[in-house]
């Protein structure tokens, strides 16, 4: 008699597939623990092969061969840590939790490495003639060990390494936090009084929402995003405004506790920074930036918030005056800015989001953002629903060049879910490279869309896929050798630029015209609605600065000296708030418990002021468009060569440069805000 056992192949250890896209159709659950096992073996063993080699320490048997280890590692990597962020479930989350750890202490084993580090020293001080691409490759290489600690004494790099596992840990909680108290918290209205001033589409929404929490027949509003703000614009009902506004405004710390954590973050990354030779932990990070020291962000947000002020300050009289016309005799609450300025904004520009969402389709503004790439580029966006995907929702499409060849690939996942974390983000399932073979990039831009058929935007919601449409591109068009010099693999306050300068393009009358059509008539977006919108872009501009700045201080004053002796999170708010003399009924865009950018992850840490640094590049390289061209041939090859192909392999200062022929200016942006003087 003979057995057979059906033997199912892990689909992490067969060979990638022609697209590079994963193998989403197989991957299992039980795949990818067996897969970073055999992911960190490897590379251990690749790194020790580099460590061991008996040959004298070259850029090709040492940071070559670096770049070219971990590939099965990454493998992994990439679709777990995807995963995790748009689609996760409780086992992910709790193998998350033990993953992360492993990972990061995988990573510092590396960065500990001493034997490795003198061999990347002994390339340093070396004679080899290098190419510039393999010279930034070497000077990142050493400068991210010795970030790491490389220079350190054994037992101060011990520290470093815990401290970064624990970081990793806590990092982790803080974020699921935010998504448990974010998907526990609902707000459930019956028909009634309790709807007022609702119109259909969010009203719709929250039917769905309903129906999807199983609570048929009823509405649901939630402390997403794409929820409350709707709600804050139109719900009349002054009290449920107050009572949703609070429990966002509370999200981190109400059925969790975020506020202990932040303080342990606080105080390990001061810690560390000190360790490694810092004042604190925003000079740390900002040496890694194209702004260079908090100084300098300091510098660029005072020039701003000062114009910002006296902005928000006309806008609270208005909303005031608004209260007042209506014979409301109350004075103008937080929970009130959205509604009222809605108001304002009918009145004033008799602009209604709802009149205007009939001709943002999803589907049609999708094509309007591969368009506007077309007439830049060349380039082309055909869709392709033989590949797999890793959720019914996601559509792939492969980007081709003008002359028919790969460019690479490009999904897009749009909508809602419990699975997924809230925001709008790129990534990639895999980075382009040309070491060796040439390896076509894997991209994916997410969204937080609510799901319906069809699917109607707001103005916001398009400018947020033409951002991440932005970032889409910067690693799609990417052209270096190194894959950690690729695409967004750039300086963290120079990634925003890409993604940023697309926003413009979205609001451009000509562009509205071709992509903007009325959902039922076909119809081009008509003369006086884009006069409108175009009249809109200023309005409440102080507010959304001052929303903005104000967390950005915030972020750089948890990570300056003061923030890890902070007694208590919330009054150390107050007194960071207090310091900029901030107007009190605009809180900053996040408060600490949930503001995700600063505490799920090192990366924006003492880096939220970075879209602002990119605001500064992005409304100074789109006044290059205007002075040449909305779509001028050369502005555009010049941004693609200078810009997008070239990721981290050239100094962003001196790709801005060759691409504007000077230093970035201010000005455009304070313009463009509507606070210039
Ligand atoms: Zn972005």
């Amino acid at each position: 008699m003979i057995f057979e056992r059906e033997i199912t192949v892990n689909p992490f250890f067969e060979p990638v597939s022609e697209s590079g896209i994963p193998a989403f159709d197989r991957i299992e659950f039980e795949h990818y623990r067996e897969a970073f096992e055999k992911g960190f073996a490897e590379h251990d063993s690749e790194i020790k092969a580099i460590v061991d080699n008996p040959e004298p320490p070259t850029f090709l048997n040492t940071l070559e061969a670096l770049e070219r280890s971990g590939h099965q590692l990454k493998r992994v990597a990439t679709v777990f840590f995807n995963l995790t962020s748009s689609d996760t479930t409780d086992e992910l989350q709790s193998l998350e939790l033990e993953i992360v750890p492993a990972y990061t202490a995988h990573h510092s084993r590396i960065t500990s490495n001493a034997a490795l580090f003198s061999r990347i020293r002994a390339v340093v001080e070396g004679e080899e003639t290098l190419q510039a691409e393999q010279l930034q490759l070497l000077n990142e290489t050493d400068k991210s060990f010795v970030r790491a600690g490389a220079k350190l004494s054994d037992n101060e790099r011990h520290r470093v390494n815990d401290i970064g596992e624990e970081l990793a840990g806590l990092v982790t909680v803080f974020g699921q936090n935010v998504l448990k108290d974010t998907n526990e918290y609902e707000l459930v209205l019956e028909n009634g009084e309790d709807l007022l001033g609702l119109p259909d589409f969010v009203l719709n929404a929250a039917m769905a929402e309903a129906e999807a929490k199983e609570k048929p027949g009823k509405y649901v509003f939630t402390i997403s995003r794409s929820s409350i703000t709707p709600f804050l614009q139109y719900a009349e009902k002054r009290e449920l405004r107050e009572e949703i506004y609070n429990a966002y405004t509370q999200c981190g710390a109400n059925s969790t506790d975020n506020h202990a954590i932040i303080q342990k973050i606080v105080r390990l990354r001061a810690e560390r920074a000190r360790l490694l030779g810092f004042d604190t932990h925003g000079d740390y990070m900002l040496d890694d930036r194209m702004a260079k020291t908090p100084a300098a962000v300091t510098d660029l947000l005072d020039r701003v918030w000062k114009p910002c002020q006296k902005k928000v300050e006309e806008e609270a009289e208005d909303l005031q005056n608004m209260i007042q016309a209506e014979g409301g005799n109350f004075e103008l609450e937080p929970w009130d800015w959205w509604y009222y300025t809605e108001k304002v904004r009918k009145a004033r520009f008799d602009l209604d989001e709802e009149l205007l969402k009939p001709y943002f389709k999803l589907e049609n503004v999708c094509d309007g953002a591969f368009e506007v790439a077309r007439r830049l580029y060349g380039i082309s966006f055909r869709r392709r629903d033989d590949l797999p995907v890793y959720h019914p929702d996601v559509v792939a499409y492969e980007a081709i060049e003008a002359d028919g060849s790969l460019i690479g690939y490009f999904l897009f996942d749009f909508y809602m879910r419990q699975s997924k974390r809230g925001g709008a983000w790129m990534s990639t399932f895999r980075d382009q490279s040309n070491l060796g073979d040439s390896i076509k990039p894997v991209i994916i831009n997410c969204c937080n869309f609510p799901k319906s058929d069809p699917c109607l935007l707001g103005m916001e919601e398009v400018r947020t896929l033409f951002h991440e449409f932005g970032h889409g591109l910067h690693g799609l068009l990417s052209d270096v050798r190194y894959e950690s010099l690729s695409g967004t693999n750039v300086k963290q306050d120079f990634v925003e630029l890409p993604s940023q300068i697309m926003e413009h393009w979205a609001v451009e009358p000509e562009v509205l015209k071709s992509y903007a059509r009325h959902i039922d008539s076909d119809k081009p977006i008509p003369d006086d609605l884009i006069e409108k919108i175009k009249a809109t872009e200023t309005f409440n501009q102080g507010f959304a600065t001052t929303e903005y700045l104000a967390a950005c201080y915030l972020d750089l004053a948890w990570h300056g000296a003061d923030g890890e002796s902070a007694e208590d999170v919330k009054d150390f708010e107050a007194s960071a708030m207090e310091k900029i003399e901030k107007i009190r009924i605009v809180d900053p865009r996040y408060k600490s418990s949930y503001f995700q950018h600063i505490f799920t992850g090192d990366h924006y840490s003492a880096g939220y002021y970075v879209y602002m640094w990119a605001e500064v590049l992005d409304a100074d390289g789109y006044e290059a468009f205007k002075e040449n061209g909305l779509f001028d041939e050369a502005t555009a090859r010049s941004f693609r060569e200078n810009i997008l192909e070239k990721g981290g392999t050239v100094d962003p200062m001196t790709l801005y440069k060759t691409f504007r022929g000077r230093e970035p200016a201010v000005e455009p942006l304070l313009n463009n805000r509507g606070l210039s003087s």
